[in-house]
């Protein structure tokens, strides 16, 4: 069958293909260590789950507004005020099927054919493809490790062009776990605000914080970036529930209602039993997101001093989210076990079939020379799938 260009243009999302993969593998018996998609190994907090129970059992299995049930979209404002300082009304705010959702809802309302998107890399998997989905170009502009993978005002200046019509501004950043100072934030928006680049906040990582470092919202800056700004954000990483699908944006009044529009007729309202559980986690106890944080402290602590102390892999130490992002390009042009590794895909695939380690090559997120390992993962997965990894890459030549 002949497929539309758009579907010809892309693959399937890697981090999702690769959880896969190794899902699959497992099933077959074997015994792999993922450290692979970016989902907290926790279950859902309780009270949590039980909104979701008594949704049903209520019968609140019915449609609800498209764009999100007036209470969820009230507690969503009352988040983004108490923890953001940010002033947004329930006509503001879209409830999607998760904040990948949320982030395409944007692209299909701001992106015409030809409009550019600027995207620092790293960056996550599916902006680029997203931007591309709705004809646009991703304008792709390399970071560096030296200034802690953020985008600097001068290399974002020099990417700018009459054709830009927005930004992925992603803090905490997924892959590489940075997150912008208010100054630096401050700094880009200089540059954007008086070009009328509209920027993408992507603050999914918000609440991952490590190290007493503080989050700055990008609209918090003031009124001029705010009216420039979508934000976005969701519950599945801070509250365990990535199978959910919850996320929102907030946005310009005019774009968040074009974005209800769209999802009106792409999909309707997210599910109705979901959003009972969404306003349960953003006004109940915060308690159980503190003590997962707690864990994942633990756990990147473990991470980052396993890879540095691995032959052949370097990493800094993430201010935030629950990532990794590896330097493996030591071993590339060595051959072990037979098996020439050439790059970051070479990398991935002997690890997976000779350490039965399943890890997401950093060509995915626009840097060959980096691995991803996410940390969401148990400590005892860890220590054993680092192990593994040691073991295989002692046999180097
Ligand atoms: N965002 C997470 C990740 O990067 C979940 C999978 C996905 O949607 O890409 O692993």
């Amino acid at each position: 069958m002949k497929l539309a260009r758009r579907a010809q243009g892309i693959g399937a999302s890697p981090t999702l293909a690769m959880n896969a993969r190794a899902k699959e593998m497992k099933k077959q018996g074997i015994d792999i260590i993922s450290f692979t998609v970016g989902e907290p190994d926790f279950n859902t907090p309780d009270h949590i789950a039980a909104a979701g129970i008594s949704a049903i059992e209520k019968g609140f299995t019915r449609y609800t507004p498209a764009a999100g049930l007036p209470e969820l979209k009230e507690a969503i404002c009352a988040k983004l005020k108490r923890d953001n300082g940010l002033e947004y009304q329930a006509a503001d705010v879209v409830v999607s099927n998760g904040a990948k959702h949320s982030i395409y809802n944007v692209l299909q309302a701001l992106i015409d054919e030809g409009d550019e998107v600027i995207v620092p890399a790293p960056y996550w998997v599916s902006y680029t493809e997203m931007i591309k989905l709705n004809g646009g170009t991703p304008v792709v502009v390399a970071t560096r490790a030296e200034n802690g993978f953020k985008l600097t005002p001068e290399a974002l200046a020099e990417s700018l062009t009459p054709r830009t019509r927005a930004i992925f501004l992603n803090t905490p950043n997924n892959p590489t776990g940075a997150v912008y100072s208010r100054r630096e934030l401050e700094q880009l928006a200089e540059v954007l605000v008086p070009r009328g680049v509209v920027i993408i906040a992507d603050e999914v990582y918000e609440k991952l914080l490590y190290d007493g470092i503080v989050m700055t919202s990008v609209a918090s800056l003031g009124p001029e970036v705010k009216a420039l700004t979508v934000l976005i954000n969701g519950v599945s990483k801070t509250y365990a529930m990535t199978g959910w699908r919850i996320g929102y944006a907030a946005a310009p009044r005019e774009l968040a209602q074009a974005m209800a529009n769209i999802q009106s007729h792409a999909t309707s309202n997210p599910n109705s039993i979901a959003q009972q559980a969404a306003i349960a986690a953003l006004n109940g106890p915060q308690e159980p997101a503190q003590q997962m944080l707690a864990e994942f402290a633990k756990r990147r602590a473990r991470m980052v001093e396993g890879i540095n102390a691995i032959p052949g892999l370097s990493c800094r130490k993430p201010e935030g989210a629950f990532y990794v992002f590896a330097d493996t390009s030591d071993l590339y042009g060595q051959t072990i076990r037979g098996q020439k590794i050439t790059d970051s895909i070479s990398l991935a695939e002997f690890l997976l079939t000779e350490a039965h380690v399943a890890l997401v090559p950093g060509v995915a997120f626009g840097d060959d020379r980096f691995v991803r390992f996410s940390y969401a993962t148990s400590m005892e997965n860890i220590d054993k799938g680092l192990q593994r990894i040691k073991d295989v890459l002692t046999e180097v030549r």
